[in-house]
């Protein structure tokens, strides 16, 4: 077995326990995204062989050219069709049509302005893209996403877009070590979330949690994970 097939099959079982531990969301089923940003396509169909299907990526560029190679590759032909890509990293409108093109998910969707961009540069033979509207749960100056309070009526102004479909929410915590601090902000999440599910139709997705707290993460509610170190190995 492949070093990432057998790292790939220990966070399965972490998962399987945290599910089994949770406090919040018990029917959540967990979708792991394997965050392949920085890493070779060979890394990439080491993962896929070992059966995973999603993959994340942080730059619109560098996923496109990984997208398109492997498109046009040799593996399991029957299974390539079944492989799913999300743009985890902040998007700026000018590349928005590259990513609508190419992408079937977007998580960081934070503003009007990119998902009018992405409604725009759906391609029409293509279904909607699947998004997640991108919060700011820390409310760090630094950080993408939209303050909490606005998420709602960004969510009202995307289910107006055709070829946007809302799936649901997406954060990135505080790089703490604080496991109180972790918990409350997952936890305002699966908050909002909840409220997001009785509001918009189609809404199954909280995208929280990576490498470093994705245990915490499931335990409050998360339905989507999104791994690279613990998968890849370390980023240099
Ligand atoms: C890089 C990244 C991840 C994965 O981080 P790891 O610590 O390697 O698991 C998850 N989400 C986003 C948005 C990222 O940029």
């Amino acid at each position: 077995m492949s070093p990432i097939a057998a790292n790939l099959q220990g966070i399965h079982r972490a998962i399987d326990v945290a599910i089994a531990g949770r406090t919040h969301g018990n029917a959540n089923p967990v979708k792991l995204v394997a965050v392949s940003k920085t890493r070779s396509v060979a890394e990439i169909r080491a993962a896929f062989e070992a059966g995973q299907r999603a993959f994340g990526e942080n730059y619109v560029q560098e996923g496109v050219e990984k997208i398109l190679e492997i498109g046009q590759s040799t593996w399991q032909s029957n299974q390539l069709e079944t492989i799913e890509w999300h743009l985890i990293g902040p998007l700026q409108s000018n590349k928005a049509k590259l990513a609508a093109q190419h992408f079937d998910w977007v998580q960081s969707v934070d503003r009007s302005k990119i998902a009018d961009a992405l409604q725009l540069a759906r391609p029409i033979d293509k279904p909607p893209i699947n998004m997640l509207i991108q919060v700011n749960i820390s409310q760090e100056a630094q950080k993408g996403g939209v303050m909490p309070t606005d998420a709602l009526a960004l969510g009202r102004y995307v289910t107006g877009l055709s070829q946007l479909r809302l799936r649901g929410l997406m954060a990135i915590v505080e790089n703490t070590n604080n496991t109180e601090s972790l918990k409350s902000q997952f936890a305002q999440m699966a908050t909002l979330f909840d409220v997001f599910k009785r509001e918009f139709q189609g809404v199954d997705t909280l995208s929280l949690g990576m490498s470093q707290d994705f245990e915490v993460a499931i335990a409050e509610g998360s339905s989507m994970i999104r791994v690279g170190s613990a998968i890849f190995g370390a980023r240099v």
